[in-house]
């Protein structure tokens, strides 16, 4: 053996003895809240492969997808149609603008009441709440009250909230955050959304 190779095996022993020192330290279990939030692409697939995964183990997942305009997803075609998801397109009727405000409100409130639905489930292991922060960011629901709502769910259930610039107190909340910065996007090269890639 070289000296090299055994200062490398070396490393990898010391590193090896603090990677399993961690692992034994984790050993509680508990339902996560997960966000990811940031500029770049990859919240909502994330989330979507964490569905995947549940539906994997044979759990049941429910998704309310906070949309700013109905459009076709490839995750609606597939794993809306899976027995064990429950899916929820709520944001039919947002207008992301102030003209609507108040119709914007009530379809927010009436959004959240079906979200609230998800989080008393317990037979639900995983909920998704899809670009739920720009709920949050217009005012249209109140931050207070949805972080209440979370906290009161069943112990063991897992969410996930996508979107970007999630609140202070979502974050503090949150057993897993994950911010997902924008190096580069096809779309600013004047490439257009491409099905199963964006959509
Ligand atoms: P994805 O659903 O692909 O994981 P996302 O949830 O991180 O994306 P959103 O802000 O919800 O991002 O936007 C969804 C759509 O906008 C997707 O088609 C995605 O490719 C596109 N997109 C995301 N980030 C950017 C960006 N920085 N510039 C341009 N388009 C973006
Ligand atoms: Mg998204």
């Amino acid at each position: 053996m070289t000296e090299d190779d055994a200062r490398h095996r070396q490393r990898m022993a010391r590193k090896k003895a603090v990677v399993d020192a961690a692992i034994a330290q984790a050993q509680h279990d508990k339902g996560l809240l997960l966000i990811l939030t940031g500029n770049g692409k990859g919240k909502s697939s994330s989330a979507f492969g964490m569905v995947a995964r549940t539906l994997g183990y044979g759990h049941k997942v429910g998704v309310a997808q906070f949309l700013k305009s109905r459009r076709d997803t490839g995750e609606e075609k597939f794993l809306g149609n899976q027995p064990t998801v429950q899916w929820h397109v709520l944001g039919d009727g947002f207008t992301w603008d102030t003209q609507n405000r108040e119709a914007d409100i009530a379809s927010a409130r009436r959004g959240w009441q079906v979200a609230q639905g998800l989080l008393a489930d317990a037979s639900l292991h995983l909920v998704i709440l899809d670009e739920l922060t720009y709920l949050l960011n217009y005012g249209y629901l109140d931050a207070q009250q949805v972080c209440t709502d979370l906290a009161a769910r069943p112990a063991t259930q897992h969410v996930v909230v996508t979107g970007r610039a999630a609140p202070a107190c979502l974050l503090e909340m949150a057993d897993t955050v994950s911010e997902i910065q924008d190096v580069k996007h096809a779309f600013r090269a004047g490439i257009r959304a491409q099905p199963g890639i964006d959509l």
